[in-house]
């Protein structure tokens, strides 16, 4: 039950002033409906309405405040002219003026005679000082309700800035006073005010620094929101640890089979992990495991020895990767391997339908599939496993919290193991990961040769197109990608298109193109083709799936390589470098490039270690940008900001970490404010994981 001191905050904005039916919908899909979701929209700027220069000296192009008396209305003689209100005072005239105005609205606003506040950026005009469209015209009491300095929200279509910074303000008055749940002498240690004064000065700044996210209001609030999220992480964690798990022996004779089988020894990095996750199994608990391993590292042999573990012990075990070609490319490798061994395995993907589908289904359900390998498909309400005992999933980034969870009921007590090749920086993991083990990969297999990288002007298209010919004399396979330009896949595509319209004028047939809007079946045949060597270019849009491998592939072409992200251009280039020949990569740019790309594509060029990649990327542009939630699985902050409170994160960290050793079920004083911490931050339903309190 929510604690009833916060039933003023889960209010519908309804109630406030200025929110009707209409805009509370239209608050619903963008900030949220209740009055804390409109609390934490923080304003992103500030107008500041303390300058009120007499009237003959306002500077123009400022903002300024004037208290004026309207003198008369000039209504305009045709449609194109702008209705002009004359007014002045002691220090001079003032014309406010409006385009398209509604003449009614105006005189009740600005009756002749009446004594108003107006405020609005001014321009001097011949002689004349004016206003287009003043941002207020209030009588003196109305003005002074409104904040000096008045914050500026994000808005979006349809949201009116005065409407939304008025319901806003209403709120403020009534605003709850809530037990602190932060400690008291840290508190006092970064003399943070309390929760109630810090959303009533971060939406009534006092000041022009109001919007730096030191500001003591701000910074206490970006504490609440990361505290609120690594509590939840830490008591699903607890909780998945109090869970029963399955502890499966560790037997471990298919995974020396499979040894035999492999051409190649693991890496110390693959042992590592492959111990880990044995012990993990091992053990009568769940397993949540996150296998951190940058492109071509090889965590599929760690996936298949450790699905070998479960299925010896007598249950099913499941790969699920993000795309279908990825489902086959696994396939492809595992099912030769699974089938040396003696394990039954199947594919699993939205393709199979109909009969194949079913009697898929049946042999699941019946346990003669052993191992399943496919897409999300695997997930569907209508899959039932005889008894699935490992899910391995694969590039993890494009899940969130919420599949993480949904994907481990699919069983009783389903070891969970989740692999991405997306490094994400050190000092992040936690907050992205704080509810499971990680373990990681730095080291590469051995024998891998360096990636030739250089980065070249797009003024030298020229050269690299009639460069590619020598390598393809050599039997080199291509890939050219074009990257998302616009909004619209279309326009990308058209790009994509033209490319390779002008590269088959060089290499007429041996060039291939493979698109996001392409049927499945048609993206498979081209595929097909790059691999078999009948293309020998493969122009691709970015759908150039994140774990494809054609160990053939040895030059990697990125056009536009300024507009990717690191981490992205850091994906792409993996695809190459996977066989025994050397390998290249050209990153091609469109200039005048800026200082941080400038760096970023460097850095690219000096290093192809994944996790440095992306600790460079994290300083130079700042987590959100960098790691976007869809890419990293990184919950999305609205009073955090990952990269300007980066050093809130270990504090939070230890906060909690002391705070469940010591009061674990939340029930001391502070532990109930918690309680409505979470609330606070919708993460509540961590609050089932207590003990009644
Ligand atoms: P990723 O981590 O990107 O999923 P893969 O599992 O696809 O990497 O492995 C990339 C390639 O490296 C595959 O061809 C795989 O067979 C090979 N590989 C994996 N482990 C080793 C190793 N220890 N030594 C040599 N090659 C390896
Ligand atoms: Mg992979």
């Amino acid at each position: 039950m929510r604690p009833s001191s916060l039933t003023p905050l889960f209010k519908d904005a309804t109630t406030l002033p200025g929110i009707g039916p209409k805009l509370g919908k239209l608050l619903s899909a963008f900030t949220g409906d209740k009055i804390i979701d409109l609390l934490h929209h923080l304003p992103s700027n500030l107008i500041d309405r303390q300058y009120r220069p007499p009237l003959d000296e306002a500077e123009d192009g400022h903002i300024a405040t004037f208290e004026v008396e309207v003198v008369k209305h000039e209504v305009p003689p045709r449609r194109n002219l702008p209705y002009r209100i004359l007014c002045r005072n002691d220090s001079g005239f003032l014309s406010l003026l409006f385009f398209r105005a509604r003449g009614d609205w105006l005189t009740k606003a600005m009756p002749e005679g009446a004594t108003r506040i107006v405020s609005g950026r001014v321009e001097r005009f011949r002689d004349n000082l004016q206003i287009v469209h003043p941002d207020h015209m209030l009588p003196k009491p109305a003005f002074e309700a409104l904040p000096i300095i008045e914050p500026v929200y994000p808005l979006t279509a349809g949201l009116s800035a005065k409407i939304l910074m008025k319901a806003i303000q209403a709120a403020l008055p009534d605003l709850p006073k809530l037990g602190e749940w932060q400690e008291p002498t840290w508190l006092e240690q970064q003399k943070w005010p309390s929760w109630q004064e810090a959303v009533a000065l971060a939406h009534r700044p006092e000041a022009l620094d109001a919007l730096d996210p030191q500001h003591p209001a701000r910074a206490r609030l970006a504490y609440d929101e990361l505290l609120a999220h690594q509590l939840v992480l830490a008591l699903v964690r607890r909780q998945r640890r109090q869970m029963a798990g399955r502890a499966y022996p560790e037997i471990g004779v298919l995974a020396q089979k499979l040894g035999t089988l492999l051409p190649f020894a693991l890496t110390g990095s693959q042992e590592q992990a492959v111990a880990d996750i044995r012990t993990d199994m091992a053990e009568p608990v769940r397993m949540l495991r996150l296998l951190q391993g940058d492109v071509g590292s090889g965590k599929t042999v760690v996936a298949v020895i450790s699905m070998l573990q479960a299925v010896e012990s007598g249950a099913q075990a499941a790969l699920m990767a993000p795309t279908e070609i990825l489902a086959r490319q696994h396939a492809e490798t595992v099912g030769p391997w699974l089938d040396a061994l003696g394990v039954s395995w199947q594919l699993m993907t939205a393709r199979n339908k109909g009969k194949l589908r079913k009697e898929s289904l049946a042999a699941l359900a019946q346990g003669e599939v052993q191992i399943a390998i496919g897409t999300h498909a695997l997930f569907q309400d209508d899959v039932v496993f005889a008894d699935l005992g490992l899910a391995v999933v694969d590039e993890q980034h494009r899940f969130g919290v919420q599949q993480r969870m949904a994907l481990s009921s699919k069983g009783e007590g389903v070891d969970v193991l989740v692999m991405t090749a997306t490094p994400i920086p050190r000092t992040l993991t936690l907050t992205a990961y704080g509810d499971m083990d990680v373990s990681r990969m730095p080291d590469k297999p051995a024998g891998r040769l360096p990636i030739d990288t250089r980065v070249i002007s797009m003024d030298r298209y020229s050269d690299v197109a009639q460069g590619l010919g020598n390598a393809m004399r050599e039997g080199a396979r291509i890939y050219w990608v074009c990257p998302l330009v616009s909004e619209s896949e279309l326009v990308d595509l058209a790009a994509a298109e033209d490319r390779a319209k002008d590269l088959q004028k060089l290499y007429g047939s041996k060039v291939g193109l493979v698109h996001g809007q392409m049927r499945a079946a048609d993206k498979d045949t081209v595929m097909a083709q790059f691999v078999a060597g009948e293309i020998s270019i493969l122009v691709a849009t970015t759908v150039i799936e994140v774990g494809v491998n054609v160990p053939e592939a040895t030059v990697m072409v990125i056009e536009h390589a300024e507009r990717f992200g690191l981490a992205q251009l850091h994906q792409l280039r993996g695809r190459v470098g996977r066989g025994l020949e050397k390998s290249s990569c050209v990153l091609l740019y469109r200039g005048p490039l800026g200082e941080t790309s400038k760096a970023r594509l460097s850095i690219m060029r000096d290093t192809e270690d994944g996790f440095r990649i992306a600790e460079e990327d994290l300083r130079l542009r700042g987590a959100g940008e960098v790691l976007g939630t869809r890419q990293s699985g990184l919950p999305l902050f609205r009073l955090a900001n990952l990269e300007a409170h980066a050093d809130l994160l270990p504090a939070v960290h230890d906060d909690v970490k002391l705070l469940l050793e010591r009061d674990p079920q939340l029930d001391s004083l502070r532990g109930q404010a918690l309680r409505s911490l979470l609330y606070l931050f919708r993460r509540d339903e961590a609050i089932r994981f207590l003990q009644s309190g």
